[in-house]
């Protein structure tokens, strides 16, 4: 069998270790395999190549994807996706993997209608999908979160100023719920809880009263402006503040054991189930397991927030 792979929409860190678990997968059970470049794009145009063993060699630990990435507006249409299939069948390419996020799925369901064998793999820092407890780069992106509020509370700890730190997640508050929590900060503002500007002040002044040096909030992009938050706690608490927003320093770096254990497993699954004939399929990591379901129930899965965890937060930071 011929198998595709692509990594579609916004880079996470641990794409990498998927695309090499999908190659070295598919050689092992002798499939042929081929590299797709920039996502839907080059499926597309036909930018293609065959893949071997070294193809993947050096890459585990490196952030991006040696494939590229991008967001293709004609993959949206009809026309487009009909051009895709018969790409897909001049190089006789019967299943394909797809490394991305939602919108990646959204496609890969189309393809699926279309007649192609699709695995979907969930990769995106965002964890922002329903149907699967985990998305491959989420803990590397965190992990550069907690490291940035690390080193922003050396400062604000030695000057006696707030840090407002706004972290990415589009419409989601996993990472800045998860970085703020191991980051110690003592107020985290998200997309899905409302935000109370008298818990926000009420906390800061609490900590300057009991001489606290530093004030740490951590913001989900998205969630309000990280600029007004400043300017309240400055003028209605009296705190200097100052604001960081990351922005695409949590795309990159190093992925971490979790993401690369996290692709390799998802990568070799994928590989496995196109073998035994299945397509059609999203992969997710439920209950400490990779299992596979229905591309359609999965995209119909609706996200929950993690309100325990905040709980967990605000009281560990009274
Ligand atoms: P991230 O969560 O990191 O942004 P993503 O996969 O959600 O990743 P998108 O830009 O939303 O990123 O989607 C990637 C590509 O998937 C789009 O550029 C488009 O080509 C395709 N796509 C998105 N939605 C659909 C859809 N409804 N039908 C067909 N293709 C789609």
């Amino acid at each position: 069998m011929k198998i595709g792979v692509l990594t579609s929409g916004g880079d996470a860190p641990g794409m990498n270790a998927c695309i090499r678990a999908v190659v070295r997968s598919s050689i092992y059970m002798s499939h042929e395999v081929f590299g797709i470049n920039k996502g839907y794009n080059g499926l597309i145009k036909g930018d293609i190549f065959q893949m071997n063993l070294s193809s993947v060699a050096d890459i585990i630990h490196r952030g991006g994807t040696i494939l590229g990435t991008a967001r293709s507006d004609e993959f949206m249409t009809e026309e487009g996706r009909k051009k895709a299939v018969e790409v897909l069948k001049i190089y006789g390419i019967e299943g394909l993997v797809l490394i991305g996020g939602d919108g990646t799925f959204r496609g890969a369901l189309e393809l699926a209608k279309l007649g192609i064998k699709v695995i979907a793999i969930p990769a995106t820092i965002d964890n922002d999908l329903g149907f699967t407890d985990y998305t491959i780069g989420f803990m590397t992106a965190t992990e550069t979160a907690v490291d940035a509020i690390s080193k922003l509370r050396d400062t604000s700890s030695s000057h006696g100023r707030a840090n407002v730190v706004e972290v990415m997640g589009r419409n989601c508050g996993d990472i800045a719920l998860m970085a703020g929590l191991a980051g110690g900060a003592e107020t985290i503002i998200v997309p899905e809880v409302d935000f109370s500007e008298e818990d926000l002040l009420k906390k800061a002044l609490n900590g300057v009263h009991r001489g606290k040096k530093h004030h740490i909030i951590v913001v989900a992009e998205g969630a309000i402006d990280s600029y007004k938050v400043a300017r309240e706690l400055e003028e209605k608490a009296g705190i200097e503040t100052k604001v960081t927003i990351l922005g695409h320093i949590q795309r990159g770096g190093v992925p971490t054991v979790f993401d690369r254990i996290m692709a390799s497993s998802m990568g070799n699954f994928a590989v496995n189930l196109l073998n035994e004939g299945k397509g059609g399929l999203a992969l997710s990591f439920t209950c400490n397991r990779v299992i596979e379901m229905d591309i359609a129930k999965a995209l119909d899965t609706k996200k929950k927030f993690n309100e325990d965890m905040l709980k967990i937060a605000n009281i560990l930071s009274i």
